[in-house]
């Protein structure tokens, strides 16, 4: 066990206040961190002795940023086609296909170094927990290395063998159903804690409503948790899918009817609306209204669906940038979708905020103070802190 002391907070945003005051400002504060748990938090000046000391040195710190929905297990490049989008061509989807052919030719090894340099890349800007979606290999072998690896970097592993209809089944969406239903997903559950389905009956290489539902309700069968990609490029079954099953997340939530928004609103208990300004950005699409759901009382969620087709950012500051500037959301709101509302649409509440008993993932800004991760987009101010080895 090594104890160590973080002082030297210029500002202590712990997301674990209550009422108006949720984000929990704290100056002149102290962290105590006991190997991989907070133990400790509070004024700098009462602060217990510790095996080690860290001083920030003005810096503000915060919870260490929730990334709930991320595709980083894939192989090539797909920037020829964002550039196509940016000149004009419309996105259907039909682009996965593209990075499955790419993932199935490289080797483990290639595969997950890929995934590791992702990973970094993402603690590098303040994340602590990502989750990792399947999803470009879509054979049994090919799902389950995906996730396989995964695995390696985080617990939060999904099942997303129904990302798409791959190629060879096209002639055939009900066998590939029956094999996503059936070997792939026994194959693949022991290494998955969540499935997903892309629920999007606008597009031909999505699922539609009756499809999506048949995924989801095989992997509870299999004892997975349920997460839902729905409504994002038009109207669509996938939130009343989501909260009719009581899925942790429905994710996109672009294209919202009143219905949909009323029964986020009944089931923000149980289930997150995960928002994901990103893949606005990178297809130049209407961002969601997030300030609206928030208003009505939706649990929401940011997250960077980080992905080599629709938003290749690995950045949640960014996101969080996005999300006030052009979703209507306050900086303290957008901070608090980053860490506690992506935790919730995890079902976790030992990351996401600074409390005693938390997990210790903390985030430094050379800033000294949260507004600045919205104040000065695209600038490199976050960083998880790395703590002394145990
Ligand atoms: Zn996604």
């Amino acid at each position: 066990m090594t104890s160590t002391v973080i002082t030297g907070i210029g500002e202590l945003v712990t997301c674990d206040g209550t009422g108006a005051e949720r984000l929990g400002v704290q100056h002149d504060a102290a962290v105590v961190v006991d190997d991989d748990r907070v133990v400790w938090v509070g004024s700098a000046a009462q602060a217990p002795a510790a095996d080690e000391a860290i001083d920030v040195a003005g810096r503000a710190v915060v919870p260490g940023f929730v990334d709930s929905h991320s595709h980083l297990v894939y192989a090539g490049d797909r920037s020829a086609e964002f550039a196509a989008r940016m000149a004009g061509e419309a996105y259907d989807g039909g682009g996965i296909g593209v990075s499955v052919t790419a993932t199935r030719a490289a080797d483990d090894q290639e595969l997950a170094r890929l995934v590791g340099a992702r990973v970094a890349e993402l603690r590098a800007q303040g994340t602590t927990t990502v989750e990792i979606k399947s999803g470009y290999g879509l054979t049994v072998d090919d799902e389950v290395r995906a996730l396989r690896i995964a695995r390696e970097f985080t617990a939060e592993t999904t099942f997303l063998g129904a990302h798409v209809v791959p190629a060879d089944y096209q002639d055939d969406r009900d066998g590939y159903l029956d094999l996503v239903t059936g070997p792939m997903l026994a194959a693949a559950a022991p290494y998955a804690r969540w499935i997903d389905v892309f629920c999007e009956p606008g597009s031909p290489h999505a699922f539609d409503g009756d499809e999506s539902r048949r995924v989801l309700l095989a992997g509870r069968s299999a004892g997975l948790g349920l997460r839902v990609h729905g409504n994002q490029l038009g109207p669509g079954p996938g939130v009343q899918l989501a909260v009719e099953l009581g899925a942790a997340s429905v994710d996109h939530c672009t294209s919202l009817s009143p219905a949909d928004v009323a029964a986020l609103v009944d089931a923000a208990e149980v289930t997150t609306a995960t928002l994901l300004p990103g893949v606005e950005f990178s297809t130049r699409s209407p961002y969601p209204d997030a300030a609206g759901l928030l208003a009505a009382g939706v649990s929401v969620a940011l997250a960077t669906d980080c992905n080599p087709g629709t938003c290749n950012s690995s950045s949640m500051p960014f996101m969080i940038a996005l999300a006030v500037r052009e979703m209507g959301l306050t900086p303290a709101q957008a901070l608090y979708a980053a860490t506690v509302g992506s935790a919730r649409s995890l079902r976790r509440t030992d990351i996401g905020r600074i409390a005693v008993g938390a997990r210790a993932d903390l985030t430094l800004l050379d800033a000294p103070s949260h507004l600045h991760l919205a104040y000065r987009p695209g600038v490199p101010l976050a960083r998880a802190l790395d703590l002394p080895a145990p």
